[in-house]
């Protein structure tokens, strides 16, 4: 063996060592100051693991949640649109702490005279006002809403105390509720119903001027008990109206007394069908039952049009039981029409069912049945089976809002009937989200009120999965040769929001009530994060197989931040602390480019760098074993005449020295490079990504390289790459395929293309947002 091979191993140690201190100096830090490197671990930002709370990201071997089942009497007033409700809750404290107090969420406060939500909301004068939010801000006393309580008493009658902070009830227990023990209390209770169309209310009643009638969508209609957990305690912040809900599971006994003629549906089995269903009506459901591929009406259009025309004095009251739920919800009109459908989950059969008055033809039904039974089948696939018997979707003017079994959407034609592709799409895709719900936040159970985009986020990447694959199962529905138009999900349509102006962004791991723009923020930033992490980051079968035991592991159960953040990792072994820290906890961007490149060629004699080292060590070359150099080309200080051509001009001696270095095997292999370039890419956005790099040569091949995220741990700036190729490289492309929501392109090119042009159509691909 070569008497050299150690010197050149200490040499080449050194080489390393020079390089990588290079890049260190570009990220040192004065000392004293925190450590920023995006790739360290978020122990500072996680909640320590603990017995109820893994490190892993599943519950603990102590995890507990609170249980709250329910028996409700309601009676909806429809001549004057008002409720009435008497419930007794039955509280089970499962968690380790003593309880002196409840805290029941009474969310109808917010609309009542003396609510303090329009005091802190709002922003000076709107420039346009519908006429009826204007007529209520400005031209009458406002809407007199807000719970009244009757009573609130215990298991014997008694009263007991209470105490309303706006839209929180504290009940005051006479002894702390131990662990292990379960309290009935009962409260009596009603409100006016407000006109959802009016005020953004996410429940209430639509009044069709035509007919006369009101179609109801009510929820957060009864005191409802807030959660109790060993991450909030109780979680008793205020609804102010952005934030939404933290609720227990529960069973719910719940009987619903309306007119006689009214349609209704609501979270639960309807346990009095034959009852409330005319014989047809019971005739038609036997045949939905048995009907996979189209709905069957229950309530036809034409006997919804009949029903209008009356107003039925006769009660009737419709019973339900619905077991491990968070919430409820229900529907009633005399102008419902109304379908359903079997659909095969897993090895269960579950109705997709739709409810609409005629102002949803002919849209509500050709699509709305469809849309549920596909986006339970896809969600399903996704996570877990459907585990309820049915997935109601609601037609409501302007509403788009989810409860357990039941949702509220929007999408109404002209009253000719004629509709837009805008409306079409607006309508399905509202669909495939408020019926998505029932996996996040209703099944795997987040805080809403502490978390928005837990559930929104979540859903709306799933949204995005299920409206893509509702395209691929109906392409009569979309476009021909078309892709369903999704709206979210996609990286180039998060661009406009994330290079927007920084005194306007929150990081997504905000409260929704302190966010600017909730939209983006809650929905479409951490849905497209998502997409990005399974296109791009983890690829998609590590990415689906760990979403789906997040799914798994908090269905039915209260999850946290840190414990989907774990479970991602947990379940793929990709360290994603980078990417959680970046996308979730900033407000950073992606902007990654290629800086320069610089052509080298192969010498055997030194360049100036390599001169220097060696006369700073008073070394000659005859001290070191025969090595190859890489000189730049085109440098002033480059003596011309040291430089080789190609690395046919390397020297006899030193060829062969590299040939002993290599097995007979590799020797076969051994492929001559004749061209060598140093790149650097650079990374203007805070947000480090896989660096994707499309290199195109002078024979028209192209090679495209994924250099994994971690290229920028050691320096966050800027890297450096060495090309070695048989032909001469001529162009570079980072981020060839747009996957990575690079909010500036113009750096993306080597040589730089004309810029204005690639910027133009990069903005016309944004702007049918
Ligand atoms: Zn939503």
């Amino acid at each position: 063996m070569n008497q050299f091979k150690s010197i050149t191993s200490t040499l080449l140690v050194f080489f390393v060592a020079f390089s990588f201190a290079q890049e260190q100096t570009k990220t040192e830090r004065e000392p004293g100051h925190t450590n920023q490197n995006k790739f360290r671990q978020m122990y500072q930002e996680f909640a320590t693991p603990n017995m109820y709370r893994s490190a892993s990201g599943t519950p603990g071997p102590s995890y507990y949640q609170q249980q709250a089942d329910y028996k409700m009497d309601i009676e909806l007033d429809d001549r004057n649109a008002r409720l009435y409700g008497e419930e007794t809750i039955t509280y089970h404290n499962n968690a380790p702490d003593a309880l002196e107090f409840l805290w029941l969420q009474l969310d109808q406060n917010v609309r009542a005279r003396d609510s303090k939500s329009p005091l802190r909301n709002g922003n000076g004068v709107n420039v346009a006002y519908t006429t009826g939010s204007f007529a209520q801000t400005y031209m009458t006393e406002g809407f007199d809403g807000g719970f009244r309580i009757d009573h609130v008493k215990d298991a014997s009658g008694k009263s007991l105390p209470y105490t309303i902070n706006q839209t929180m009830m504290r009940v005051d227990l006479p002894e702390p509720l131990k662990t292990g023990e379960k309290v009935s209390f009962s409260i009596k209770w009603w409100y006016n119903i407000p006109d959802h169309t009016v005020d953004r209310a996410r429940s209430g009643y639509e009044y069709f001027e035509k007919d006369g009638n009101r179609a109801y969508v009510i929820a957060q209609f009864f005191p409802r008990m807030a959660v109790y957990s060993d991450v909030e305690g109780w979680q008793n912040h205020q609804f102010w109206g952005s934030g939404e809900f933290a609720l227990p599971f529960g069973n719910y006994d719940v009987n619903i007394t309306v007119p006689a003629d009214h349609v209704l549906d609501a979270t639960g089995k309807l346990l009095n069908r034959k009852e409330v269903f005319s014989k047809e009506m019971m005739k038609r459901y036997g045949e939905a039952q048995r009907s996979y591929d189209k709905p069957v009406l229950i309530v036809t259009q034409e006997e919804a049009e009949a029903a209008e025309k009356g107003f039925s004095e006769k009660k009737k009251t419709w019973k339900f039981r619905a077991e491990n739920v968070r919430d409820y919800a229900f529907a009633s009109s005399r102008k419902f029409i109304w379908d359903m459908q079997a659909v095969r989950i897993g090895d269960r059969d579950v109705m997709a069912v739709s409810l609409y008055p005629k102002e949803g033809n002919p849209l509500w039904e050709e699509l709305s049945t469809k849309a549920v039974a596909s986006t339970l089948k896809s969600y399903s696939a996704h996570t877990f089976d459907y585990p309820y018997h049915k997935a109601i979707s609601v037609h409501a003017k302007n509403q788009g809002m989810e409860y357990p079994m039941i949702c509220w959407n929007y999408g109404r034609p002209n009253e000719d009937g004629s509709y837009s592709e805008r409306t079409k799409y607006g309508m399905i895709s509202v669909i495939i989200h408020e019926v998505g719900h029932n996996f996040f936040p209703m099944i795997v159970n987040s805080d809403e009120r502490q978390w928005g985009w837990m559930d929104e986020g979540l859903d709306t990447f799933m949204q995005y999965l299920a409206e893509q694959e509702f395209g691929e199962a109906f392409p009569e529905v979309i476009a021909p040769n078309d892709k369903y138009p999704s709206r979210r999900g996609a990286p180039s349509k998060i661009i406009p929001y994330m290079s927007g102006d920084q005194s306007t962004i929150a990081p997504i791991m905000s409260n929704p009530e302190n966010v600017f723009q909730l939209g983006p923020n809650a929905y479409a930033k951490p849905a497209t994060a998502l997409n990005i992490l399974r296109e791009t980051v983890m690829g998609r079968e590590l990415f689906d197989h760990a979403f789906k035991t997040y799914a798994q592991r908090w269905m039915f159960k209260h999850p946290t931040p840190e414990d989907f953040f774990r479970t991602m990792e947990d379940a793929s072994a990709v360290d994603l602390d980078w990417f959680w820290r970046s996308w979730f906890y900033t407000t950073d961007y992606v902007d990654i480019g290629v800086k320069g490149v610089k052509k080298y060629v192969v010498s055997d004699k030194p360049g100036k760098e390599m001169r220097e080292y060696m006369e700073a060590r008073n070394m000659t070359e005859s001290d070191l074993p025969p090595l190859v150099y890489l000189v730049e080309e085109d440098r002033e200080d480059t003596d011309k005449d040291m430089m080789g051509k190609s690395p046919s001009e390397i020297s006899a001696p030193l060829k062969e020295f590299m040939m002993d270095n290599l097995t007979a095997e590799e020797r076969a292999r051994i492929k001559e490079p004749k061209y060598f370039y140093e790149v650097t890419f650079d990374k203007p956005g805070g947000i480090p990504m896989p660096l994707i790099v499309e290199y195109t040569y002078a024979d028209g091949s192209t090679e495209q390289v994924t250099y994994p995220p971690e290229i920028w741990r050691r320096n966050d700036a800027e890297v450096k790459r060495v090309i070695s190729a048989q032909t001469e490289l001529v162009a570079i492309t980072v981020d060839p395929r747009a996957e990575t929501a690079d909010i500036d392109v113009t750096n993306n090119s080597w040589p730089r293309k004309e810029s204005p042009s690639e910027f133009n159509q990069f903005k016309e691909g944004i702007k049918g947002d």
